[in-house]
């Protein structure tokens, strides 16, 4: 059986590079079974590291073993495995030298110390426990045993700004069982024996297995960007934290600007901007609906009475069209309207990708959904409905295939 791995990190969060002695290779198949990454050739096990495996809702380091690329760190029984790419050729009990990705770790740090202090500033100021965390690859997570109000949750951001501004020191201390009662943990312990806690002065101690910074200054600026009910009255609060928080404001900011100089306004005009857009846009809607059936009026038994005549004494009324910028609706209702007037109609109108064509026809005459059928067939369409009303669509046409399909159907 193999001893526990040595946790240099748990000494040290900062530390990037190390030497450790190889305890055992071992080769993975292909493709390597979980929780071996995806590419991992094998998996190393050192007597000490720095590498930080999966846990706590931490995600693993990343970096580089005897120059072969780590892509994976997972424990298992206090065995750290490092997952490995090709180009590892460390015998077995040799030295190896390590380098952890810096940039990756003081990113979870951050994340990680920054939900330790949201959870303790809602404990702190509203008695809510952590019932869950996710350190994400792009926003972070805290759950509490809520419900809380938007004020309480600004009011635990403003605790947390507080205490990082104040830069307080973050201690690590190794406590033996018999003496955990009187060190005052805001959360019990999840492992047994002697149990790693994190300290920030004056405010929190929690057992953690995590990477934390020297002081709270570390995190600064902590932003809670969303809230989300959970598990009933649960609360998740979706967190940024340090370089993370400042990318997100600036990404932000840029996002506003542009948005207002696009509506040739300032960002703070904005808001009022759209809302009076809103409602131009609606006022439009409005004239425009009542332009249209203005429109429909005066058309209607003008092209009855141009079909009459032009059509000799007993022979069937027929009106077809293409109408430029209508919607399907506005050939429905047109079409509705020609064939309670006597005539069976046919009417068409393009859009980008498609042409759409509406049929009406009166009782008695030729039904509407043969007839368009047979229309819409002769683009690749195709359309359904009844014999007064039927409507369908084509992919986009040239515009005199559409005129003289219309004039045939006029005429058929
Ligand atoms: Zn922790």
């Amino acid at each position: 059986m193999l001893p526990a791995t040595e946790k240099l990190y748990f000494t040290d969060s900062y530390a990037r590079h190390f030497e450790a002695r190889v305890l055992r290779r071992e080769p993975l198949p292909d493709p390597a079974p979980a929780p071996a990454p995806q590419g991992a050739r094998e998996a190393v096990i050192l007597e000490r590291t720095l590498f930080y495996p999966t846990g706590g809702g931490q995600p693993h380091d990343l970096g580089t073993l005897g120059g072969a690329p780590v892509l994976g760190v997972e424990i298992a029984d206090g065995v750290i495995r490092h997952y490995l790419g090709a180009g590892f050729d460390v015998a077995e009990g040799a030295l190896v030298a390590g380098e952890v990705e810096a940039e990756r770790r003081a990113e979870f740090r951050a994340q990680h110390h920054a939900q330790h202090l949201l959870s303790a500033a809602a404990f702190r100021l509203s008695g809510k426990a952590t019932t869950a965390v996710r350190l994400g690859e792009g926003v972070s997570t805290v759950d509490l045993a809520g419900p809380l109000s938007d004020a309480q949750v600004l009011a635990i951001e403003d605790e947390v700004a507080r205490i990082a501004a104040e830069a307080r020191p973050v201690r690590i201390h190794f406590v033996p069982p018999d003496e955990l009662e009187s060190f005052g943990l805001r959360r019990p312990p999840q492992v047994e024996g002697v149990v790693r806690v994190i300290e920030v002065e004056d405010f929190d101690r929690a057992a953690c297995g995590g990477t934390h910074p020297r002081t709270t200054a570390e995190i600064a600026p902590v932003r809670v960007v969303q809230t989300e009910r959970v598990r009933g009255s649960e609360l998740r609060l979706h967190f940024l934290a340090g370089r993370r928080a400042l990318l997100d404001y600036r990404a932000k900011a840029e996002l506003l600007r542009s948005l207002a100089a696009e509506h040739s306004t300032q960002p703070e005009k904005l808001a009022a901007v759209l809302a009076k857009q809103r409602r131009d846009a609606e006022e439009l809607a409005t004239r425009l609906r009542t332009t249209q059936r203005a429109l429909h009026a005066l058309w209607v038994p003008q092209w009855l009475a141009e079909a009459r005549a032009a059509t000799p004494a007993g022979a069937a009324l027929r009106i077809a069209r293409v109408i430029e910028h209508a919607t399907p609706d506005d050939l429905t209702s047109l079409a509705r309207e020609l064939a309670s007037g006597g005539a069976s109609a046919l009417l068409c109108a393009q859009d980008e990708q498609r042409v759409h064509a509406v049929a009406a026809a009166p009782k008695g005459a030729a039904p509407a959904n043969q007839g368009l059928a047979a229309f819409l067939q002769g683009f690749g369409g195709k359309g359904g409905g009844s014999a007064e009303m039927a409507r369908g669509s084509a992919p986009r046409a040239a515009a005199a295939a559409l005129e003289n399909a219309i004039t045939r159907w006029r005429e058929s």
